[in-house]
């Protein structure tokens, strides 16, 4: 069970359950590192299936008055929650920086494109309206309503701590849940600060709570009866493992996957365009964004060109403190994560793709102390190398040469992600074929990361998302509501006797 965060010299990050702050009292903590110092900064408190419980409570004790409150009024928290946010927006960015590594100005917009789906979501009483059929038959009306589920629960990666919690409370709350976020263990402040200033808007105690922790309190939230629905996003094993079994136990289940992002360059591209394109998406974040390109399609005899224009700027990246002006590239999340990375460029080798820019050497300079690692460049990269198939979540691009447009979109469309994808043409007619024909829920022409705004919705194909909803947006308002239809006739109606026939309109 849970107590008060006790003093320490070591910063502690706790649960927040019923309206306060509770450190864990069952003693299993994680580390969470500075990865551009490589130490350790702060204790997490890794929960047990008590605190889950403790937390699913609270939010099941709020819900009956959360949810009879109108929606009206709900979307005045989130207007007053929105303007904390604001004012707290560097804050936020810098414990983003700190915790996962990714350079200040980019987690700024990370924080940028939360606040937007709290802008999104204070429209609660529009997002909720019903539909009316007057006099469908005699004196009778046929209305619909969305109801919320109840508790729901939301379980997300270390890549965005900030925005990936906010593709799900803001719409979870207008809609009239309860909800419970189990951020990643990795980068858990901000889910912190946000539930703080959440209270400080006006939420009644127990409407959000925030449990960290790991796989104790993900199987805890699955198996716990009270939880209706689960949202996630991370990596495709979990959300798969998620997925089947939360959806065995009756719940709705919306899980976000991996991907492998693909980005045709067309021979008749601007180059300098695309070549812009790449290296912001494929180096920015340290190439740690579900959106991030990790395949460049060279289509013809582009890619001689486009690795001539490569090779000098991922060579002149600037790579350090994310905190440090200038900077534009960080480290990766922990030493264990650059491991694998560098694994997968020794894969790369070994099956034969030619490494033209190895990242690895960056990790010899003045800089070892952190998480740090140059970019890579792969050319020849073969569909079936695991540096194709897998996504590898780092700073590692990998170049496929194809013959014709035809055989770029036959290559993503075989690939078992189908997140987001890309096309730099000057050809309209392309362009409009490859939205079309491509098998990737979210679409860019000309645009390196499409990632979609508030009030469209956020959603990959195929293994990059398991469940029927994408998430916010108005993908996101029915995930988080039941439907239901109501008719209604008044007294002087009623009494006709009992019907025996399907009722039809008269
Ligand atoms: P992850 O799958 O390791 O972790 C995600 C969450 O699941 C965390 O809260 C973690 O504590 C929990 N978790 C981890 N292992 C678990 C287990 N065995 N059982 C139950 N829960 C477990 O992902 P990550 O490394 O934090 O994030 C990176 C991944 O997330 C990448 O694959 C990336 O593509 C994906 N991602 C996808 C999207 C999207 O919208 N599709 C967005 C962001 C990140």
């Amino acid at each position: 069970m849970s107590h008060q965060v006790p003093e320490s010299t070591i910063r502690q990050i706790a649960h927040f359950i019923d309206g306060r702050e509770v450190a864990d009292a069952s003693s299993r903590h994680g580390d969470v590192f500075d990865p551009s110092q490589g130490s350790v900064a702060a204790r997490v408190a890794l929960a047990s299936a008590a605190d889950v419980d403790a937390a699913v409570a609270a939010a099941r004790r709020a819900f009956p008055v959360w949810s009879e409150t109108p929606a009206l009024k709900r979307a005045r928290v989130l207007f007053e929650f929105k303007t904390l946010l604001d004012a707290h927006k560097d804050e936020f960015a810098a414990l983003i920086t700190r915790e996962h590594g990714k350079v200040f100005s980019d987690a700024k917009g990370e924080v940028t494109r939360g606040i937007e789906v709290v802008e999104f979501a204070c429209a609660a009483p529009h997002l909720l309206k019903g539909q009316f059929s007057d006099q469908i038959g005699g004196g009778i009306d046929n209305f619909s309503l969305r109801q919320p589920l109840g508790v729901v629960a939301g379980i997300t990666p270390f890549n965005f701590p900030f925005m990936v919690p906010l593709w799900m409370i803001p719409v979870a709350l207008a809609c009239g849940n309860t909800f419970v976020l189990k951020p990643s263990e990795r980068d858990p402040s901000p889910s912190l600060l946000m539930a703080k200033l959440l209270k400080q808007a006006g939420l009644p105690d127990g409407v959000f709570n925030v449990v960290q922790g790991d796989k104790v309190a993900v199987d805890a939230l699955i198996e716990h009866a009270d939880v209706a629905a689960l949202s996630f996003v991370g990596s495709t094993p979990i959300a798969e493992y998620i997925y089947a079994q939360g959806t065995a136990r009756g719940k709705r289940v919306q899980a976000l996957g991996g991907a492998k992002n693909h980005l045709i360059v067309m021979p008749d591209a601007d180059l300098d365009q695309a070549v812009d394109a790449l290296i912001g998406a494929a180096y920015g974040s340290a190439g740690e964004r579900c959106m991030a390109i990790s395949v460049a399609v060279a289509v013809g005899d582009v890619a001689d060109k486009l690795i001539e224009r490569l090779v000098p700027r991922i060579g002149s990246l600037k790579i350090g403190n994310g905190m440090d002006s200038g900077v534009e590239m960080g480290p990766l999340i922990t030493a264990a994560h650059r491991e694998k990375v560098q694994g997968y460029i020794e894969a790369g080798i070994a099956e034969g793709a030619k490494l033209v820019v190895d990242g690895r050497k960056h990790v010899a300079s003045a800089q070892a102390r952190g998480f740090f690692l140059g970019g890579s460049l792969f050319d020849h990269v073969k569909p079936g190398m695991k540096i194709h198939r897998e996504e590898i979540f780092g700073p590692v691009l990998g170049i496929v040469r194809v013959p014709d447009f035809a055989s770029a979109v036959e290559l993503i469309n075989a690939h078992e992600f189908g997140n987001g994808v890309s096309c730099y043409t000057s050809d309209g007619g392309v362009a409009r074929a490859f939205a079309r024909q491509i098998h990737c829920g979210m679409v860019g022409i000309n645009v390196p990361i499409p990632v979609p705004m508030a009030w469209h919705s956020f959603g990959g194909w195929k293994r990059s998302l398991f469940g029927d909803a994408h998430i916010y947006g108005e993908e996101g308002v029915r995930f988080y509501t039941r439907y239901k239809s109501v008719m209604q006739r008044w007294p002087d109606s009623i009494g006709k006797g009992a019907e025996f026939t399907m009722p039809v309109a008269h």
